[in-house]
């Protein structure tokens, strides 16, 4: 999309010439050595701004690359144009036995004017010299050199080779994988010799999106309670639907044949699951918003007197969800996402809605434990901190606070790091693509554990040990 051209001329005696920005020609005796910037792969968002002179030492060239995050869709319900998310393809060619490597310091110069300024210290930009398929999943690392300084996102990074690198403020999650992702769990839905035949899977669109994508739910189990689980409602939000992807994998028996934790959780639950609530955003490489600018977690219900939401204009895709779940009920709701600024799995429960008591706590707290016991990356520590006031309706424009609400069930919001995650620190991957996956599997666990009590009536909670309180959650320090 936006290309950065230009030609280092580096002559046998590795005399300095100016950069030729555009050319591309190769003269004899001499290497040429260029690096250009695109993101026109599917999600991507960066737009190039400007490329330094290079400058030689020994056998390394060296230039710092200008760029800017391209802004979402005006959102008219908080009036402003979200941004934080990037991803970026780096194409260097020419290096030889002459010019071995090109390092470049990369900065995001409007970094200040993101949506979350404050959540970028602590934050390492992910890359990968592999490809975006699910092969290359864990060729993604973190950039060490990372540093937020002067209102600029900065890193260096050395090239050593020619060929490609992404650049992501998460690994992204295309569009084409979600195809691919759809297209397993279908064959295995209409594949009736299978074992999963007995939980009568099925796959359907919710309706379509307002550029055309159909937004896609997965439903399969024979129980009495009813499980929704939806997935990147913010688009930027990639490491939800790698989540989603270790979910339906395990869910769909992808990987061999269905355990025993999930047939249990089966027997229990008929679960829905949406993978990717925003196509159009994905595709757009938006942070947090869909085709026309609406932030769908902000949506699900109306709480200001002239914006009412959802409405099939301006978000089709919560206004589908919404009116499957009115059909079907609920009894769990979970929405996965990702938090800029905390580095730890959370989650944010009903909280602030009129039905938070001590029903709701007592869910919560076991839920989250469940969860913790088989999971050791879930923690309950660290969270938004509670408001001043806790019961206060206009939070019903959220999901998992409108769902809560409206089936007086257990509705949290899950939040995963975008850094690393503190709870047991891997500084060189951080929150990697394979643990967001390893922690969308065993929600399995976390369901079968707390199934019991969705629906108890009386004080059930007065059996609970200690060791499955609600905790209030605090802020980690410097936050
Ligand atoms: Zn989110």
């Amino acid at each position: 999309m936006c290309g950065a051209r230009a030609a280092y001329l580096f002559n046998q005696w590795r005399q300095k010439f100016p950069a030729n920005f555009g050319k591309v020609a190769r003269i004899k005796n001499t290497v040429m050595v260029k690096i250009s910037i695109s993101a026109s792969h599917d999600g991507g968002n960066i737009q190039f701004l400007s490329q330094s002179p290079l400058t030689s030492s020994l056998n390394d060239v060296t230039c710092t690359i200008s760029l800017s995050i391209r802004p979402d869709v005006y959102t008219e319900s908080e009036r402003c144009s979200h941004m934080q998310y990037f991803s970026f393809r780096s194409f260097v060619s020419g290096l030889d036995d002459g010019v071995t490597s090109i390092t470049v310091r990369y900065e995001i110069v409007n970094a200040s004017e993101a949506s979350f300024p404050y959540a970028w210290p602590g934050t390492t930009v992910c890359y990968s010299t592999g490809s975006l398929d699910a092969s290359d999943d864990a060729l993604w690392k973190r950039n060490l050199t990372t540093k937020y300084v002067d209102g600029k996102l900065a890193w260096r990074h050395t090239h050593q080779d020619n060929g490609s690198t992404f650049f992501s403020y998460y690994p992204p999650y295309t569009w084409e994988r979600h195809l691919k992702l759809i297209s397993d769990c279908t064959s295995q839905v209409v594949n009736t010799a299978r074992p999963l035949a007995e939980y009568n899977p099925t796959v359907e669109s919710l309706g379509q999106t307002a550029e055309g994508r159909e937004v896609e739910c997965l439903s399969l189990g024979k129980g009495r309670l009813v499980g929704w689980i939806v997935h990147r409602q913010h688009p930027g939000e990639n490491m939800a639907e790698f989540y989603a992807e270790g979910l339906l994998r395990r869910l769909f028996g992808l990987d061999g044949e269905l355990d025993r934790a999930t047939k249990r959780t089966l027997e229990k639950f008929r679960l829905h699951v949406v993978p990717c609530m925003c196509p159009d955003g994905v595709v757009r490489g938006h942070i947090r918003t869909n085709g026309v600018g609406a932030n769908l977690n902000r949506e699900w219900g109306t709480v200001e007197v002239e914006y009412e939401a959802p409405t099939l204009e301006r978000s089709p895709e919560v206004y589908w969800a919404l009116k499957k779940m009115d059909e079907t009920g609920c009894d769990f709701f979970l929405d996965v996402h990702g938090d800029e600024s905390i580095p730890h799995v959370f989650f944010n429960g009903p909280v602030e809605t009129p039905k938070w008591d001590e029903r709701m706590k007592a869910l919560q707290g076991y839920f989250v434990n469940c969860y913790r016991r088989h999971n050791s990356d879930v923690q309950k520590e660290f969270g938004y901190e509670p408001p001043e006031v806790l019961n206060n309706p206009k939070v019903l424009n959220k999901a998992s606070k409108q769902v809560s609400n409206r089936f007086n069930c257990l509705g949290l919001t899950l939040e995963m790091p975008y850094k690393d995650c503190a709870t047991n620190p891997d500084p060189e991957r951080g929150w990697s693509p394979n643990r967001a996956k390893g922690l969308g599997r065993s929600l399995i666990e976390a369901l079968d554990g707390v199934a019991g009590y969705l629906r108890m009536e009386g004080e059930f909670w007065r059996e609970f040990g200690e060791e499955d309180a609600f905790v209030l959650p605090r802020l980690p320090e410097g936050l």
